[in-house]
């Protein structure tokens, strides 16, 4: 329905209103804006209101088996892939997409072509790329072998349609690639001593995630933005020259055919040993005794289930050692880390073991079960990545920085590998969440032996007055490269902590988190997904946090005006000078030094950006202070206090 314009005049003639137009600045200002919903929380058959997976959501399933050949002289992988697709949607098929995103290490790719000329993280070489062949897409006995690579993606054409609910397509094809060596920091090849590393990582043609929100995810595969990917049964192999040592994602299948008896019997003490166990000393590295032949190669097996990725390394320079991991119901899995003699020390890698099983334990334990058996780091090129199981971190880091990034790069296991939400896109969703949880882990670390000062939520207010911020909800391949560490990680990560230890308090928060964590284990939300989730368990409207911190740029001020004394007490003033409410703690101080909290929930500020609260009190109030524990990252500090302190 609409008004016209005649309508609109006779009824401010009605109602007495003149003409003078200025009578509109006299309404009431509400802040109905402020707390009004996100506009896209309604929920279908596919995802409830509640932010739960709908009656009738569905996901599509990729089972990979790939046999593939290392060439340690020419730097190549070649492979042979079969995927196994089901298609779950209510809709026939009649192509889907994979993703190549070796076809990034080209000179023409749009990755190399959109990097900046002084470069950054996401260098890669130039002169690799996907060869594919003998390319055949089968559904029942029809074939078909049409096929269209444009950039990073390539689709795939049906002879004839892939049936909906439950249709099952097999794609098969060999690839060839020489193996970068600048990977993007997320894969690569690093010499050492004793040999190259080889961190191998977006190793073989993927499909792309097909949902109900876009359809086919077909962003390319530029830069900053990470993987989209299904969910699905993995059994792959990967032969290499018979010196080198192979981890994987997943379970080696074959630990007779590939690994000494020593190894073997090295193994199964780590398997019931808390403290760290060599599986190949420094000494043994390069040795003959090391391995189980003397010539030609070796084909390492390994098997993951409902997996969304896998990854592995290979080099005859790695020391390998491991220890067990404790997990909830009695459960094992196995620590393993694999480095050069360049970085052990019990000040670098030597702690690796140590640190990767602490950090699956703690999250093991407080948020939802390690699922794997295996949780490997891998000392490479890489700064520091995440792949199901597995982690590539820099061969360089030591000490507390070590610390940090295994624990990051392992926590990635619960966001997105265990909630495989769209990092592409979202990347709050993995990094944010993640780093949020990694604060949790750090403090409990070792009694506290590194320290986090997340919870300091002021230290990123340079960020968030940067006229140049943007805002969390800016994609990776847009935001600029020196903003990401704060819409990606840090003001997420912040957003969580301010959510749980300042609006809602831990026992809702963690009630609604764990929640999440379960309700979307192993499938795809989306943003709105997690709004609707966190707000039904908890039961809080929050759609004011989530504009205000996840959707917007504005930021928090809130001021303490004035305290008058009246009978009975105080009339303490407070404001909202900052773009979104805040529920407003404040500290009340006595003559008797005795101090008072009081706790204003956010719907003060529906009505307006001021208010007013009588404090019931029979002594004499000297200050009243916002946030004493500076908790809320308000951005002038100025008039949190009243008086004003005199300086
Ligand atoms: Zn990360």
């Amino acid at each position: 329905m609409k008004y016209g314009m005649n309508v609109l005049l006779t009824l401010f003639i009605v109602m007495g209103i003149t003409q003078d137009m200025s009578a509109q600045k006299d309404t009431t200002k509400d802040n109905q804006s402020l707390f009004d919903d996100l506009m896209y929380r309604q929920g279908s058959a596919y995802r409830t209101a509640d932010g739960k997976p709908g009656p009738e959501y569905w996901q599509n399933k990729a089972d990979y088996k790939i046999k593939a050949e290392l060439n340690d002289q020419e730097n190549t992988l070649t492979g042979k892939l079969t995927l196994t697709y089901t298609n779950n949607s209510p809709e026939k098929l009649d192509f889907i997409w994979l993703y190549l995103e070796q076809n990034r290490f080209m000179e023409n790719s749009r990755g190399t072509l959109t990097t900046p000329v002084q470069g950054n993280r996401y260098n890669g070489d130039v002169d690799g790329g996907y060869t594919i062949s003998n390319l055949e897409a089968k559904v029942g006995r029809k074939e078909s072998d049409k096929h269209i690579i444009s950039d990073t993606r390539m689709q795939v054409f049906f002879a004839e349609p892939l049936e909906a609910n439950g249709g099952e397509a097999e794609i098969t094809m060999d690839f060839e690639y020489k193996i970068p060596e600048e990977g993007m920091d997320r894969m690569g090849r690093l010499k050492v001593n004793d040999g190259t590393i080889y961190a191998m990582a977006q190793w073989y043609p993927r499909v792309a995630v097909f949902d109900d929100v876009v359809g086919w995810n077909t962003e390319p595969y530029l830069g900053a933005g990470e993987f989209y990917l299904e969910y699905g049964d993995f059994d792959y192999e990967v032969t290499v020259p018979y010196d080198h040592i192979v981890v994987g994602s997943g379970v080696l299948e074959n630990a007779r055919e590939v690994l000494t008896a020593t190894q073997r019997e090295r193994m199964e003490n780590a398997a019931k040993s808390d403290s760290t166990v060599f599986i190949i000393t420094p000494e043994e590295v390069g040795q003959a005794a090391s391995r189980p032949t003397s010539s030609g190669k070796l084909t390492w097996h390994f098997k993951m289930k409902n997996t969304r990725d896998v990854a592995f390394a290979s080099s005859k320079a790695f020391i390998w050692d491991a220890a067990r991991i404790n997990l909830p119901d009695g459960k094992k899995a196995l620590s393993q880390s694999v480095y050069p003699k360049e970085s052990a020390g019990d000040e670098a890698w030597s702690r690796s073991t140590e640190y990767t099983k602490a950090a699956i334990e703690f999250y093991s334990k407080t948020y939802y079960p390690f699922p794997y058996a295996n949780a490997i780091n891998v000392a490479a090129n890489v700064n520091g990545m995440e792949y199901p199981g597995m982690s590539f971190c820099s061969w360089k880091s030591n000490g507390e920085s070590l610390w940090g990034v295994t624990d990051h790069e392992f926590g990635h296991n619960w966001f997105p590998m265990i909630v495989g939400s769209n990092e592409r896109r979202y990347p709050w969703m993995d990094e944010g969440f993640n780093t949020f949880i990694n604060h949790y882990s750090t403090l409990a670390f070792n009694n506290g032996e590194f320290g986090s000062t997340l919870n300091e939520t002021r230290r990123i207010n340079n960020y968030l007055t940067n006229p140049e911020r943007e805002g969390i909800n800016t994609y990776p391949d847009i935001v600029n490269t020196r903003n990401l560490g704060y819409t990606a990680y840090y003001k997420p990560a912040t957003g969580l902590i301010l959510l749980r230890e300042y609006i809602i308090g831990p026992e809702r928060f963690d009630n609604a988190f764990k929640s999440y964590i379960k309700t979307w284990a192993f499938k795809h939300p989306q943003p709105s997904d997690f709004f609707n989730h966190i707000e039904n368990v908890a039961g809080e409207n929050l759609s004011w946090f989530w504009k205000g911190w996840f959707y917007g740029t504005g930021n928090i001020d809130i001021s303490v005006d004035d305290f008058k004394a009246v009978q009975g007490g105080y009339l303490i003033a407070v404001s909202n000078k900052g773009d979104f409410p805040m529920p407003v703690k404040l500290q009340v101080t006595y003559t008797d030094e005795s101090t008072e909290e009081v706790d204003l929930p956010v719907e003060i500020w529906e009505r307006g950006d001021s208010w007013t609260h009588l404090l019931r009190t029979d002594k004499t109030v000297t200050k009243v202070e916002f946030d004493p524990k500076k908790q809320v990252p308000d951005v002038n500090s100025g008039n949190d206090v009243f008086p004003n302190s005199p300086y």
